[in-house]
């Protein structure tokens, strides 16, 4: 099938109004005919679903948490970026616009990015509607914070807590429709399929987590807004439950999957301190507003701090080494995440790390603190050059903004970050890549939409911090809601989807025997130790950087794996009863064929560009170099085995952006 990004006619800037101008409504006494599938009730899906619902569809909702307010997306910390220009520092839609796609290292498609600039603004007014309580100003306005890759301050936050505040809102909004009615809600369910008839998705089978049972449910269209892949590398900052199940489910369906390769490692992670653990934390990209990152410029100096023998703090200001500032000075400490991410490894890897192990580098607020000290004092009149007072005057400025996470950090490591500098190292935390959709938001399924991070679309390469949520957001509150109404039109007359036909059966039996086939299995190795083991092979051979030879091999390592578990996996208990390993078993099958096609889309894409860092193409200084034959999205269309997998490209056309060399100097 050929891939049709039905990109509407016409200058950027008009794109988007001429396309809700002329696409087919429903009218409000024909929505109440319509019922709609949400899979997923994350900020994106929570969105949809809620406006979904006001406009008068009838909605399902699910999840699988035991409540929506426990998705993802509520681990959110430093912002959500709208181009407001508040600050007057020379925001608007078209920098917003400008920087997403150069952040995404020109991956991207023009018209959805620049879309998604322009309805960033009403995000905000939306969600201040909604009583979301945004971080404000002395004078009481919404406060902006900078974040990595942007030259302007349009970063609106709520302490390090912005996605719970935001997905409070939302949750608020989805609850008054299930209160109306017009939101059934199903906590606790999984979706194990998708069911098409005819050529256009019509329902989902799902598992009742805590029950065990099997049950279908039947819509006009099916939106899945069901979060990124990032536990395919096991460890990442995502919560412990986020899978890939549904989009694969999805993609086996006949959706494509876009750009699988392009994963976010985010520079600023508590770094890894044993084999034991299976979650890592993120600290948010916001302190690096404040923080400064450094190593010891003397090796000496590096291997006393590994050793312990020497304390951070007594290293002189000249022995130190803040390579981001050296090498980008314009962007300094915010560069993109991609950029800052490989450098630190480049640090690490030259052996100047400073953890027990030589992968961490330091974030140091002690700058911050003196700064903010003396400008406090001076506000308040008191002496300038009192140390002490400076001190105590600083650190309750940074308190005020990064305080709960400076006392996640504290919990974790043990360490006072107030008074000795935090340890950080790159980790797996996003995906740019996902289930490819059109600029309606529909993928190559009729009838079937992904939103949020479940689908490829505004981020290119690399995403640029604080623009996860606004996607999300955006998909949800903005431009899902109209343009699944053009496709809903031709369904008015539809009536109800019956769940008593053979498609229905033929999903369901497929689930009940993969199912069982776990439960029978009664191998005698656990689903975590394959995840594990996943999870390894990627990070060393998928992850920060990668080469042919490694790719080749990941790819064997993971299908020789996949037999492996197939053949050896032990999943206790039964499947009529609550049996977390059960469902844990099924999201690892599917990562096990994500890993591979992941790998095979990295081997594929010979160029650098963004997080998809090929070491055999990159600039002398060590940058990423990107190949102009490679300006496309890759789709890939199941095909059996993810070997097999068969690749569609959508050619990307830059006419309203330069494509430059991509610097942050
Ligand atoms: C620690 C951390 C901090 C972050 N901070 C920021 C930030 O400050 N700013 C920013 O812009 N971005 C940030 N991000 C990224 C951002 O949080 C996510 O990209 C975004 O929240 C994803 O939202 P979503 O609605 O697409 O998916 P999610 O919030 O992941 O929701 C997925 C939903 O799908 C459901 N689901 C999944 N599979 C199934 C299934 N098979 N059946 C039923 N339901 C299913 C889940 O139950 C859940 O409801 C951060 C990410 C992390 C990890």
């Amino acid at each position: 099938m050929a891939l049709k990004s039905n990109i509407p006619e016409g200058p950027l800037a008009d794109k988007w109004t001429n396309h809700k101008n002329k696409i087919n409504l429903v009218n409000p006494a024909n929505k109440r005919l319509i019922d709609i599938i949400v899979v997923g009730t994350g900020l994106a899906g929570g969105s949809a679903a809620a406006t979904l619902a006001e406009l008068g569809y009838n909605v399902k909702a699910f999840c699988f948490q035991d409540s929506p307010r426990r998705a993802h997306s509520i681990a959110a910390q430093g912002g959500i970026n709208a181009a407001k220009n508040y600050q007057g520092d020379g925001d608007s839609t078209y920098r917003l616009f400008y920087d997403t796609v150069k952040g995404g290292d020109y991956r991207s498609r023009e018209a959805n990015v620049y879309r998604l600039a322009e309805v960033s603004t009403n995000i905000i007014d939306q969600c201040v509607a909604q009583g979301v309580p945004f971080a404000r100003d002395y004078g009481g306005l919404l406060d902006n914070r900078s974040f990595g890759g942007d030259l302007v301050s349009r970063t609106f936050y709520a302490k390090g807590q912005t996605g719970q505040q935001l997905l409070l809102g939302a949750y608020s909004a989805m609850n008054r429709q299930i209160g109306r009615g017009k939101i059934k809600m199903y906590n606790r369910h999984e979706m194990l399929d998708i069911v098409i008839v005819d050529g256009k998705a019509r329902g989902i089978i799902t598992r009742n987590l805590i029950s065990g049972e099997i049950e279908r449910h039947s819509a006009h269209a099916v939106v899945l807004g069901t979060g990124g892949y990032g536990n395919v590398f096991y460890l990442s900052t995502n919560a412990m439950g986020s899978n890939v199940t549904a989009a694969w489910k999805a993609h086996k369906r006949g959706a494509y999957f876009a750009n699988p390769c392009y994963t976010q490692i985010h520079p600023t992670c508590i770094p890894v301190s044993g084999d034991h653990q299976s979650k890592l934390t993120l600290m948010s990209e916001s302190l690096r507003n404040d923080g400064r990152i450094w190593v010891p410029k003397k090796i000496e100096d590096a291997k006393a701090i590994q050793n312990k023998s020497l304390k951070p703090t007594l290293i002189k200001e000249e022995d130190r080494d803040y390579f981001l500032e050296r090498r980008y000075p314009a962007f300094g400490n915010l560069v993109p995440r991609d950029v800052a991410s490989r450098a630190a490894k480049e640090r690490c890897d030259a052996g100047f790390g400073v953890n027990a192990t030589g992968e961490a580098v330091f974030l140091d607020f002690a700058s911050a603190i003196k700064r903010y000290g003396k400008e406090q004092a001076y506000i308040k009149g008191l002496d300038e050059n009192d140390e002490n007072l400076v001190n105590t005057l600083g650190k309750e400025v940074v308190k005020g903004k990064y305080g709960n996470l400076f006392q996640m950090y504290e919990k974790i490591v043990d360490e006072n970050p107030y008074e000795t500098p935090m340890m950080i190292y790159p980790a797996v935390h996003y995906t740019m890549g996902g289930i490819w959709v059109d600029y309606n938001l529909q993928t190559s399924v009729p009838g079937l939409y992904a939103i949020g991070e479940a689908n490829f679309s505004d981020h290119g390469a690399n995403r640029l911090g604080a623009s996860a949520l606004m996607q999300g957001l955006a998909d949800g509150y903005f431009v899902l809601p109209y343009t699944i109404g053009n496709y809903l039109s031709d369904d008015i007359r539809t009536g109800p989807i019956s769940t008593d036909t053979k498609e229905f059966d033929e999903a369901e039996k497929n689930v009940r025997e993969k199912i069982d086939s776990f439960i029978n299995n009664k191998g005698n190795k656990s689903v975590d130790y394959f995840h594990k083991k996943l999870g390894k092979i990627m990070w060393n051979k998928c992850g920060m950087a990668r080469n042919k030879k490694d790719l080749e091999s990941a790819i064997e390592e993971i299908s020789a794996l996949r037999n492996d578990f197939y053949k050896n996996v032990l999943v206790p208990g039964s499947a009529d009863e609550f049996n977390e390993e059960l469902a844990k078993a099924g999201r690892v099958a599917d990562f096990l064929e994500l890993g591979e096609l992941f790998a095979k889309d990295a081997l594929v894409r010979e160029e650098s560009a963004g997080g998809h860092f090929r070491e055999e193409y990159q600039t002398k200084e060590g940058e990423a170099k990107r190949r102009k034959e490679f300006q496309f999205v890759s789709a890939w269309e199941f095909n059996g085995e993810p070997k097999d997998a068969i690749l569609h490209k959508e050619k990307l056309i830059y006419e309203n952006i330069e494509v430059k060399e991509r610097s942050y100097k």
